[in-house]
Order: C-alpha cells, then sequence, then structure tokens
C-alpha cells in the first residue's frame, strides 16, 4: 500500500465526462489499497478564459483581484471532482489553498510556498476520504488568496506530495513522461523511464515544458519523487527523482529546444572599459533576463555585443537600449526574432570531453550555423535559425544515439510546417 499524491492538469478535466474519468482512476487507486489525495487544475482553458475576463474590464488589473478570481478557476473543478467521486459511492472532500494549509509570501499572481500544513489532508484520509485540493494557490498573511504562478498546479501537488510524506507524486496530463527530444519534430524522440532532478531542471530551462519547473525544483529540495504519465492511458511514465540507474551509461539525457528566445545586437560599440557593464546593469535593472552574450573581438576599437533574451522581456529591452545606447556611443540596434536554442542535456556530460566538438561537428555536416553558444557543466546550447532548429534537434538526436526504433508517426510535419509552427510560438 502506497500513499500517493494524483494531480490531474486542465486538460484532464476539461468536460464532466473526463472528471468522471479521473474520479474513476482515483477509486482505482483506492480499490487497489493506495492512500490517494489529488490534487487539480482550472478545468480545460479556464485560466485563460478568466485572465480574458479581467483584460476586458481592466488592462492592469490589481494583483490581489487577479488572485481571487483566478483561484476560482481550480475551485469549480475540486468541488466537481469530489462529487464525481461521491457518486461512484466513495467519500471525497475538496480544499481550497488555505483549507489544505498552503502558506505562501504575498508575491500576488507568482507567490512562493512558504509553509505547508498537512492536516487536514491527514485527516481526512484517516477517516477514509479522498481529499480533492485546488491546485495554484495559497494563502498569505494577510487571508489573502494567492496564486502561484502560470502551471502552478504542479506545485501544489508536490507541496501536498511532502506535507502529508507521500510515496510518490503522480503527475497526470495530456502527454504521458519525458521524452528525449519534442516527439513532434523529433519522430525519434524516446520515453525516459526516469530521470534526474539536475537533468530535468535543466531540460525544463531549456524549452521542454512537461513539467513546471518550480515544481521540480521544490521535488529536488524536498526530496519528493515525481512520476509524470498520461491521464489518459495506464502506462507507466516518467520518474523524477534524485538517483537513476541508466545514468552512468548515457552522456546526453535529451535535446531541448526553445523558440522564445530573440537576438539583439548593439552595433559599433567603443571597445572600452565599463561598457559592457553598463550596458547589462541596465537590462537588468529593467528585470530584462539575459542568457547568452557574444561580444566580437573589436576592430578599430568599434565591437558588437549581442545578447539572447526571452522573447517576452524584448520590449523592456528595446527600452533599456533606446536610453543606454546614446550613453555609451554605439552606433545602432538590431533584433533578430527568428532564432532558436537548441540544447542538449545531460549530467553524463560532466565526465565525458567531446561533446561539444560532437555537436558542432554534426550540425556543420547538416550545414546548420552556429550562431552563440553556452554551456553549464551539464548542458551544451547553441542558437541557430528558428528555421533549422527542428532539423539541429533530429541530427544531434541521432549523433549522440538517442533514436528510439519506435517512430511518432501521429505528426509529421514537413519542414516548412514546422518553421511556421516555431515562429508562431513564440
Ligand atoms: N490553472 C492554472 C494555469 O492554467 C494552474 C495550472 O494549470 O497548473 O496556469
Ligand atoms: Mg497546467
Amino acid at each position: 500500500m502506497a500513499l500517493i499524491v494524483c494531480k490531474f492538469g486542465g486538460t484532464s478535466v476539461a468536460s464532466p465526462e473526463r472528471i468522471r474519468n479521473v474520479a474513476k482512476r482515483l477509486v482505482r487507486r483506492k480499490q487497489e489499497g493506495h492512500q490517494v489525495v489529488a490534487v487539480v487544475s482550472a478545468m480545460g482553458k479556464t485560466t485563460d478564459e478568466l485572465l480574458g475576463l479581467a483584460a476586458a474590464v481592466n488592462q492592469n488589473p490589481p494583483t490581489r483581484e487577479m488572485d481571487r478570481l483566478l483561484s476560482t478557476g481550480e475551485q469549480v473543478s475540486m468541488s466537481l471532482l469530489a462529487m464525481a467521486i461521491e457518486a461512484r459511492g466513495y467519500q471525497a472532500m475538496s480544499f481550497t489553498g488555505r483549507q489544505a494549509g498552503i502558506v505562501t509570501d504575498n508575491t500576488h499572481n507568482k507567490a512562493k510556498i512558504v509553509s505547508v500544513d498537512s492536516e487536514r489532508i491527514k485527516d481526512a484520509l484517516e477517516r477514509g476520504y479522498i481529499p480533492v485540493v485546488a491546485g495554484f494557490q495559497g494563502i498569505d498573511e494577510n487571508g489573502d488568496i494567492t496564486t502561484l504562478g502560470r502551471g502552478g498546479s504542479d506545485t501544489t501537488a508536490v507541496a501536498v506530495a511532502w506535507g502529508i510524506g507521500a510515496d510518490v507524486c503522480e503527475i497526470y496530463s495530456d502527454v504521458d513522461g519525458v521524452y528525449s527530444a519534442d516527439q513532434r519534430i523529433c519522430p525519434h524522440a524516446r520515453k525516459l523511464d526516469e530521470i534526474s532532478y539536475d537533468d530535468m531542471l535543466e531540460m525544463a530551462g531549456a524549452g521542454s515544458g512537461v513539467l513546471q519547473m518550480r515544481a521540480v525544483e521544490f521535488a529536488r529540495k524536498f526530496n519528493v519523487v515525481i512520476h509524470s504519465r498520461s491521464a489518459f492511458s495506464d502506462a507507466e511514465g516518467t520518474y523524477v527523482k534524485e538517483e537513476c540507474d541508466m545514468m552512468e551509461e548515457a552522456v546526453i539525457t535529451g535535446i531541448a529546444h526553445d523558440t522564445s528566445e530573440v537576438k539583439v545586437t548593439i552595433r559599433g560599440v567603443p571597445d572600452s572599459t565599463g561598457v559592457a557593464a553598463k550596458v547589462f546593469s541596465a537590462l537588468a535593472g529593467n528585470m530584462v533576463n539575459t542568457d547568452m552574450i557574444i561580444q566580437n573581438t573589436s576592430e578599430d576599437g568599434i565591437t558588437d555585443i549581442s545578447f539572447t533574451c526571452p522573447g517576452a522581456d524584448l520590449e523592456r529591452a528595446k527600452e533599456t537600449l533606446k536610453r543606454v545606447v546614446p550613453e555609451i556611443n554605439a552606433r545602432e540596434v538590431s533584433i533578430d526574432e527568428s532564432v532558436a536554442k537548441v540544447s542538449l542535456v545531460g549530467t553524463g556530460m560532466k565526465s565525458t570531453p567531446g561533446v561539444a566538438a560532437k555537436a558542432f561537428n554534426t550540425l556543420g555536416e547538416a550545414d546548420i550555423n552556429i550562431v552563440a553558444i553556452s554551456t553549464s557543466p551539464i548542458r551544451l546550447s547553441v542558437v541557430v535559425d528558428a528555421a533549422q532548429a527542428a532539423e539541429a534537434v533530429r541530427v544531434l538526436h541521432h549523433a549522440f544515439d538517442l533514436d528510439s526504433d519506435a517512430v511518432f508517426e501521429e505528426t509529421q510535419l514537413s519542414a516548412e510546417e514546422i518553421a511556421a509552427k516555431m515562429a508562431k510560438g513564440r
């Protein structure tokens, strides 16, 4: 018998029928002899719809009211799920974030959990109930409702799992686990049986969107085992945990790509002391998250500086540079939005020389030009033209022996379709 947290995302509870299916699944887990706690997201696109409603009445809604509004989505799904469980003859009880003892700081819209008191949930479990917890929300010290940021229900699930000392936190979604690459662009991608927290975090940071990054960070900190699996099948998914059996062999665990970054180049920069400091301090001061930075060697005391940043930060970057560029006497700024970042991730990289050389050779042979490079001990990222990103993922996946024999056939997109998709993804 195990103690399990089962988290269901928006797609899995998008309709009454799907909610009934979730109830069935939870009841089955209980019949198998396990103790289960459910955590739910809002139904389907509810959160987006609520955001739309808010925007229709106020372009800049107060964050406190926003959280109050957004938290209702999860309260609808939690109650419906509890009712659906009761309809199958089992006892269920729903809990808001506050009732589940999720206390956060007061940063509305992206609050951080500061403590978890799971007494009520443990008590309900002991009395034979299936507790159903609203994801994504908590309460601050003033008693105001907060939300944890988009995708925050994953974090709730991990927090609840930690609070009750669960054996595993099962995260059900419309994907059946973590893959070595995005199947839609890399049909030979393989499902990973397990992945370490570190690799998962690098994959998530590099654009692989299966699990919310904060949830994985939380899980690593408190050693909660996550099982990412499909809401629509019984197949085993991917376990995210500290130690992985297969880790010794594999150099590369997976390849992630991210089309949301943009490249900004400042041209004609006088190559003098303190210029870079000025530029990047100003960017940081305006909350621009710079990722890769490249400074060309100077000719006649003039150089170019390029950096990449999330597309979401581009407006702020432009604003900042409008001010700074004249101050440093640079010539102009140019922006390239059609770039993508492709990252090789793997703890095994730390002890294996030659990964970079092999990656660069592979890309070179495929005629893919590298615009920028960055590395960490367990990640190697390159920036390439967005139109070549899918091809880059495929050739690297093949070169590092990640290809599975099974081919994913559902969406075999043409190169043009993929490029169009990626351009839109931004
Ligand atoms: N409903 C929230 C969102 O859409 C939280 C979640 O789904 O995890 O972001
Ligand atoms: Mg979600």
